[in-house]
């Protein structure tokens, strides 16, 4: 990860970016005896940084900004623009002068971005779903509410030569991956019912790589959603375990939480040699550092929430754990562990068509009840977050 620092003479004690994707909060230092904003620079956010000589590539937005260290000029698209300070690098760190971001930036990208000094805050305005002319007064959702069009990735957990957990109440020769991709395809239609789009990672009985199910979760995804069945290992308390559990990526606290991870990840061994340690560590250390995990965490207590409601077993609460699954989908992310095959009740209503229906729509309505709370946010369309 590369940190950039924004200098600026009249800096707030904290910037805020948001963007459809995730927001960061900036920290505000002292540099050169001027006052600087630091940035990390997720990719997720669209804002990346290169140094060659002296010559400084920007990217922002998906537009590339060019700097020389020591001229106080920026290039994009084959014009330059003055800027009140030269960029210059100290400690590996690139400065740039706060202006760009907070000046340029909105000019040159023409209402995408837009920043609120009272705020100190950069906003960018999710790309309009209808023309222009209808999209400021566009009519919320009848059925939900939402203004916004948003994709959302589904992912049946495990299939093809992965069973997951065979349990001991699935009827027929079921496993886990029955149940999921069930679970999976009703979830689409029910959110697709609520005008969302939908992807979903598998549709048939396949196996795709863990690592490889966040990359479904394009630029254009909002939320990244798996689906499991869970499932207590040989023992006393094995068959009298019952309930839902949502999680999202952290480091596990409890042993449950570590059964349940490990259990998920073990799919590991059927995809080509992956170890957990490395990049996992890697990708959580850099996940801790952005919103993805508090925005996973409330996606996670609205679906759990709402799918409690219906379920017959226990309401086990949101949970945390270090899922390579959610690891890189550089969304919120959760894995909603639907019911435990090792018990007599959640296996029944988990193997049953409607106990998949019900499962689905609450699922989708927990979905609905965030990105509400997410538009309300930004404030979509009505400049003041009515609704
Ligand atoms: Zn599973």
């Amino acid at each position: 990860m590369t940190t950039l620092l924004l200098l600026a003479a009249l800096v707030p004690q904290q910037l805020l970016i948001t963007t459809p994707r995730g927001q960061v909060s900036v920290p505000v230092m002292t540099e050169r005896g001027a006052a600087v904003a630091a940035v990390l620079l997720t990719p997720a956010l669209g804002l990346s940084a290169s140094i060659d000589g002296s010559a400084v590539r920007v990217t922002l937005g998906g537009r590339a900004f060019l700097f020389t260290l020591g001229s106080p000029f920026v290039r994009c698209d084959s014009s330059t623009y003055p800027l009140v300070d030269a960029p210059y690098t100290a400690r590996d760190t690139l400065f740039l002068p706060l202006q760009w971001l907070t000046d340029q930036v909105p000019r040159l990208f023409a209402g995408r971005y837009h920043w609120d000094p009272a705020l100190a805050r950069l906003d960018e305005v999710p790309p309009p779903v209808a023309p222009v002319a209808s999209t400021v007064t566009a009519a919320p959702n009848p059925l939900t509410g939402l203004r916004l069009t948003h994709t959302i990735v589904v992912d049946p957990g495990h299939g093809g030569v992965d069973p997951g957990n065979p349990g001991l109440h699935f009827p027929r020769g079921l496993t886990e991956k029955d149940i999921t991709l069930g679970i999976g395809r009703l979830l689409r239609a029910e959110l697709v019912r609520r005008g969302l789009n939908v992807v979903l990672t598998r549709a048939t009985d396949t196996l795709i790589d863990l690592a490889d199910r966040p990359l479904f979760c394009h630029t254009s995804c909002d939320l990244f959603v798996s689906i499991h069945v869970n499932s207590m290992p040989a023992g006393r308390r094995q068959t009298k375990i019952n309930g839902v559990e949502t999680y999202f990526l952290s480091d596990a606290k409890t042993e449950d939480q570590k059964r349940v991870a490990q259990m998920e990840n073990d799919a590991l061994r059927f995809e080509t040699a992956t170890t957990i340690d490395g990049p996992l560590a890697f990708i959580l250390r850099d996940l801790q550092l952005n919103e993805y995990l508090r925005e996973s965490a409330r996606l996670a207590e609205l679906v759990q929430g709402r799918v409690a409601g219906i379920h017959p077993g226990e309401n086990r609460g949101v949970q945390q754990g270090p899922f390579l699954v959610l690891a890189a989908a550089r969304r919120p992310a959760i894995l909603v562990e639907a019911g435990f095959a090792t018990n007599q009740g959640d296996g029944a209503f988990l193997a049953s068509s409607d106990g998949q229906r019900k499962i689905a729509s609450a699922i989708a309505d927990g979905i609905v009840a965030y990105l509400l709370e997410f538009e309300r946010k930004l404030a979509v369309g009505t400049g003041g977050g009515a609704r």
